[in-house]
């Protein structure tokens, strides 16, 4: 009875993993140059409402300039990274906490001599476009 109500309501169980067991895509959008992406979390593990993303750009690498609706959450975990805003830029690196907020242009490139990492994250209650078209 109590297990029937919950699964009526898409309640879904812990979901635990690591980093590694996550498959990496290249980021192949216009604009992108030697970024990569592990959704960590989605959708399709339980996670309505956000994703939280791994994002990897080599060096001298940077993310398409744009700008959009939902906001961004970041931590940087490794790296100098360079985050362009609107009319501000600034360069960020280990454990530094950057809020882009909905409809603000931004950018991240790549600007020191190691790999940059950076937590990310996108409310959306989607499966990943790459996910959805593996089946
Ligand atoms: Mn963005």
């Amino acid at each position: 009875m109590f297990r029937v109500q919950i699964e009526s309501v898409g309640v879904t169980a812990m979901y635990v993993t690591k980093v590694e067991k996550v498959r990496e895509y290249k980021v192949t959008e216009q604009g992108a140059y030697k970024v990569r992406v592990r959704y960590l979390l989605h959708k399709g593990v339980g996670a309505k409402k956000l994703q939280l993303r791994l994002f990897t750009i080599d060096v001298g690498g940077y993310t398409p300039l744009e700008r959009h609706a939902h906001e961004h959450e970041v931590f940087v975990l490794q790296g100098r990274v360079l985050v362009r805003g609107r009319g501000k830029e600034v360069v960020a690196g280990s454990r530094d906490v950057i809020f882009i907020p909905s409809y603000e242009e931004h950018q991240f490139k790549n600007v020191g001599d190691e790999t940059v990492e950076f937590l990310c994250t996108k409310e959306t209650g989607e499966i990943p476009d790459v996910l959805k078209k593996r089946g």
